[in-house]
């Protein structure tokens, strides 16, 4: 790789520090091998791509995604607007399964954002400590109970602006609400699978941090009235295909258009302890 035009900059910084073998990307031009090929540690790197073509195979993507997942959306379980927004503010740093059987007794509870709002706030904790971070979900539940009661007539908003005002609640959870329960494509949900996958498919900048970044990024590159769709097949083919240990590259529709940012273990090193885990 003698240019050594990195797009990816910690790509470059790894290669730097050690020998990786390079693999001609199949969309472009990225070239060059450095030493052997020494598998399973294989590593690819973003190759410079002209924002056309990054378009282009970002449609390619987002229409694969599509067809393998025509009918995407959330598996959290929720009948009205207000049960989405209490299931997703439950659903950070827990999976949808468990947050379904919570939910399950819970909605049978409370039935109303009134009966949120004059929840116990020690009792809520209980009822919800399975998802996790209890005391602040119950919080915010309860809060964002309060405010759509008093200011929002008991209905849960239909912007933006005003739902990022509801104690608890960020871009990701209001763009599952208003995508999902209003169909309004305010923005494309970016969670730990999102964030992940469009790493890999080197749709999004490796080293970029802030969820808010990925999203524009991501708003960028695909329709809107794609947006929700797209980002709940992103979620899917992250959570059963493209996962954080051992993604199905061998059997994801998205292989020959993937350049596999960041996947596989990048030092020599890596390989021997992976092989020695794996057969003792
Ligand atoms: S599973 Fe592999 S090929 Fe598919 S999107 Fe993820 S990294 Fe790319």
């Amino acid at each position: 790789m003698a240019s050594g035009r990195w797009t990816n900059r910690s790509a470059a910084r790894a290669i730097a520090e050690g020998p990786l073998w390079v693999e001609q990307n199949p969309l472009g031009d990225v070239g060059g091998r450095l030493g052997k090929a020494p598998a399973p540690w294989q590593v690819m790197v973003m190759p410079r791509e002209s924002k056309k073509r990054a378009k282009e195979r970002a449609i390619e993507i987002m229409r694969r995604l599509q067809q393998a997942h025509p009918r995407a959306t959330t598996e959290l379980r929720w009948k009205t607007p207000f049960q989405l927004l209490v299931a997703t503010i439950l659903s950070a740093q827990c999976t949808d399964e468990r947050v379904n059987r919570v939910t399950a007794e819970l909605f049978k509870r409370y039935r109303s954002p009134k009966d949120f709002a004059s929840a116990d706030p020690a009792v809520l904790e209980e009822e919800i400590k399975p998802t996790g971070f209890y005391r602040n979900k119950a919080r915010a539940v309860i809060g964002a109970a309060k405010m759509i009661v008093e200011e929002f007539g008991g209905q849960v908003p239909r912007t933006m602006e005003e739902m990022l005002r509801l104690p608890g609640v960020q871009r990701k959870t209001a763009n599952v609400v208003l995508g999902t329960a209003y169909g309004l494509p305010t923005g494309i949900v970016v969670d730990t699978h999102v964030d992940r996958v469009s790493k890999r498919l080197g749709l999004v900048p490796a080293d970029t941090k802030q969820a808010e970044k990925i999203e524009r990024q991501l708003m960028d590159l695909f329709p809107q009235d794609q947006w929700i769709t797209t980002g709940h097949a992103m979620v899917l083919h992250g959570r059963y295909v493209c996962t954080a240990r051992n993604p199905k590259c061998a059997e994801c529709i998205l292989e020959d258009v993937c350049p596999k940012i960041g996947v596989g273990p990048a030092r020599p090193g890596d390989a021997r302890r992976q092989r020695k885990t794996t057969t003792s």
